[in-house]
């Protein structure tokens, strides 16, 4: 890989386009990064694309960066293609004359729709009539087309821009990615992070004629030592990042950067903005109790219940409009008008306009008691009535993000709580704030009795938050030795005068980092830890992917047993085989799962190429499910791939005694368990046992 090479060869690319950019060179783009899987050569490709394009066309910039993101507009925009597979069929046989028979050969061989177009078109014989080269901007504009036709006719209308853009691709390469751009699975991994670290330093090395901001001359860079090149890289992909963090709309945030670069500007221009929702904080994993002791010992904290619900954001602007959005930035106004109808209510005095945040539970209207997530799950997902709502809920608050005009962000937890709960009108049974309880880590025994409490109602645990922002160095009393587990035998080892060395210079490290209790959108940051229930050692569950089955034996012999579940690889689109499930089905279950994947359905695929496993599966699944699953502990795997290169180079993660909890309805598979966390939670397994790395391998 040369990327000046690569650069020299962009840029002449002009010479034939006109200053349009061609789908081409996008194409072109994606290849390089299919080849490899080091996102530091994925991000390489991107910033050479990008900077041909900033100085080039940058018209052209805001419709590549959709195209790279497997996407044409924010989530809570509700675009969306809506394209079966059927019509992506009809129009590779129409448009690369295969019968049917060889459609489907060509899909038992590769799976993956992208791949059957790619050798759909190699085999295509001569077009007299060179079509058009496509362009970057008219692929872009196709899709829209597609997502915004409505009513009658409209499914004929898709069809032939489906057909269109099928013909004209010129080269298979072409064809390969307008399918999966089609059927929204681009298997590169220019993902939302490299993406904005591609565009960050893009933007410090061109900028488009004209443009107010200064960016550095090449020869000046490549002068600079390692380190200082890092700080300013750094430096540009906070800023891009944290940005798009809080105000996640590249229709907005590619012409700022057009304008201004990757300066401090962008915050203010392209920052929190009313009716576009932030990227919500996320919280750290803990073990237990004894762990998130350990972790913010000598600081004071919050305990708060972990409601089994449904996040929702809420905002609120000065002429009363609301808007409410899910975890996953998805518009939810229409399916909550019941909290829509409530907000008059609690908008107590002087509140103009507000961003809030909780959890919406299931509860009983007339006790208050809370009702299980799948009570939840069962409500209508889109537009409801208020007289047909058959599920009560409340929404429990836990975070205040602006006030009449203001962000919130930057005050300490204490100050947003306290306005959160000082100027909100609390509506019992409908809207409250979370249960919560003030401590710090000699309060181990009330916060034991808080966990228990929380448990018994219920709740998946408690969330554990800094109160304070930390500015300097704080005293390390030894915490109580405390275990959810186990109250008789603690399982932590108190601090003693014996401190090992290598612990010694663990707790340095850690006493060296103050910790923030302002708000971070799309951060998991140590100032906010979960503490779930726990199941058997391991108190976390994983969301994964069912890929594949066999057949069962013995009383199972009529259903799949066992199913192969996968988690998902974000850089590359691949889904990774981590381990073989046969428990936790009730037979009821078995029996729905033969029917969904039943032997000629479309559900059942041949070997797709974006599934790793080495294995020989009977059958495989079209992956389509989130499954919760959980588990006793994660192992190092000769089998299977997870997250392999992550904390080995040659094996996988896999896991012990795994056990169906239920299906996710609420995730989709791009929302599965990456990896990356797998390995996060490995580390951190390996972290808590003694002598740390390499738990034992794989049963
Ligand atoms: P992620 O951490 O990625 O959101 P997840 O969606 O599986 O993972 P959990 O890890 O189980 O969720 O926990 C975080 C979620 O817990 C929040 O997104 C929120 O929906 C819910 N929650 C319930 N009670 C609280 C609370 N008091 N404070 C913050 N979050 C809460």
């Amino acid at each position: 890989f040369d990327a000046s090479q690569y650069a020299a060869e962009l840029r002449s690319h002009w010479a034939d386009n006109g200053g349009d950019a061609s789908y081409a060179l996008l194409t072109r783009a994606f290849v390089l990064a299919n080849a490899t899987s080091s996102r530091i050569k994925i991000v390489d490709t991107l910033v050479n694309f990008l900077r041909v394009l900033i100085e080039g066309d940058p018209s052209s910039i805001l419709p590549a960066v959709w195209l790279a993101t497997n996407s044409i507009s924010p989530p809570y925009d509700e675009l969306e293609l809506g394209l079966g597979g059927s019509s992506i069929s009809k129009a590779l046989k129409k448009i690369y004359g295969l019968s049917s028979q060889g459609l489907k050969t060509l899909y038992d061989k590769h799976g993956d729709a992208g791949d059957v177009a790619f050798e759909a078109k190699k085999r295509q014989s001569f077009t007299l009539v060179k079509p058009k080269p496509l362009r970057i901007k008219g692929v872009y504009h196709s899709l829209m087309k597609i997502a915004t036709s409505k009513g009658t006719g409209s499914q004929e209308t898709k069809q032939r821009i489906v057909e269109k853009l099928l013909q004209d691709a010129r080269g298979a390469e072409e064809s390969r990615y307008i399918v999966r751009t089609l059927v929204q699975n681009l298997r590169i991994g220019a993902v939302k992070t490299t993406m904005l670290i591609a565009l960050a330093r893009a933007f410090l090395y061109s900028k488009p004629a004209g443009a107010g901001f200064e960016v550095r001359p090449l020869d000046q860079l490549a002068r600079l030592k390692k380190d200082e090149l890092a700080e300013i890289y750094s430096n540009a992909e906070e800023i891009v990042k944290a940005s798009y963090a809080r105000h996640p709309d590249y229709n907005d945030l590619v012409p700022c950067l057009l304008d201004i670069g990757p300066t401090d500007e962008l915050l203010i221009r392209c920052g929190l903005t009313m009716h576009i929702p932030l990227r919500p904080m996320l919280g750290s994993i803990t073990r237990d109790l004894s762990e998130m002791l350990t972790k913010l010992q000598g600081r004071d904290f919050s305990c708060e219940y972990k409601y089994d619900g449904q996040r929702a954001q809420v905002h609120c602007d000065e002429q009363g409009k609301v808007s409410i959005f899910s975890r996953h930035l998805e518009l939810m106004t229409g399916k909550y008008p019941d909290l829509v109808s409530l907000v008059p209510q609690i908008r107590g005095e002087g509140i103009s306009s507000f961003i809030l945040e909780g959890e919406v539970v299931a509860v009983d209207r007339e006790t208050g008691d809370l009702l299980p997530f799948q009570v939840l799950a069962n409500r209508a997902k889109k537009n409801v009535e208020l007289g047909d709502i058959k599920v009560n809920v409340c929404l429990f608050s836990f975070d205040l993000m602006y006030l009449n005009g203001e962000p919130l962000l930057d005050r300490s937890f204490r100050e947003r709580r306290e306005l959160l709960r000082s100027l909100f009108v609390e509506i019992p049974n409908l809207f409250t704030w979370v249960k919560s309880m003030d401590a710090s880590s000699a309060d181990s025994e009330s916060i034991l009795e808080f966990f228990k409490s929380a448990t018994e109602v219920k709740c998946e645990g408690i969330m554990v938050k800094l109160l304070d922002n930390e500015t300097n160095t704080t005293t390390n009393q030894p915490p109580t030795s405390l275990s959810t587990t186990d109250t008789e035998q603690p399982v932590h080892q108190s601090e003693t005068p014996t401190t090992k060395p290598k612990e010694k210079a663990k707790e340095k490290s850690s006493r060296r980092k103050p910790l923030l209790s302002t708000y971070e959108p799309d951060k998991r940051l140590e100032s906010w830890l979960k503490v779930k229930k726990d199941y058997s050692s391991s108190s976390e569950t994983l969301d994964l992917i069912p890929v594949a089955g066999w057949h069962g034996q013995g009383r199972k012999a009529k259903w799949w047993s066992p199913i192969l579940l996968a988690v998902r690889n974000p850089e590359t689109g691949t889904l990774e085989a981590v381990t073989k499930c046969m428990s936790g089905f009730t037979d009821k279950f078995y029996a729905s799962n033969k029917e969904k994947y039943a032997p000629g359905s479309a559900n059942l695929i041949s070997r797709p190429s974006y599934v790793d496993y080495h294995g020989e599966p009977d059958v495989w699944f079209e992956p389509q499910e989130v499954w919760e699953m959980a588990f006793a502990d994660i192992t190092l795997s000769p089998t299977y791939p997870a997250a392999i290169g992550l904390v080995s180079e040659d094996r996988g993660l896999s896991l012990r005694f795994p056990r169906f909890l239920g299906v996710r309805e609420d995730k989709s598979i791009d929302e599965a368990t990456t990896g990356d966390y797998l390995a996060l939670l490995w580390r951190k397994q390996g972290e808590r046992a003694a002598g740390g790395e390499g738990e034992g391998e794989e049963e």
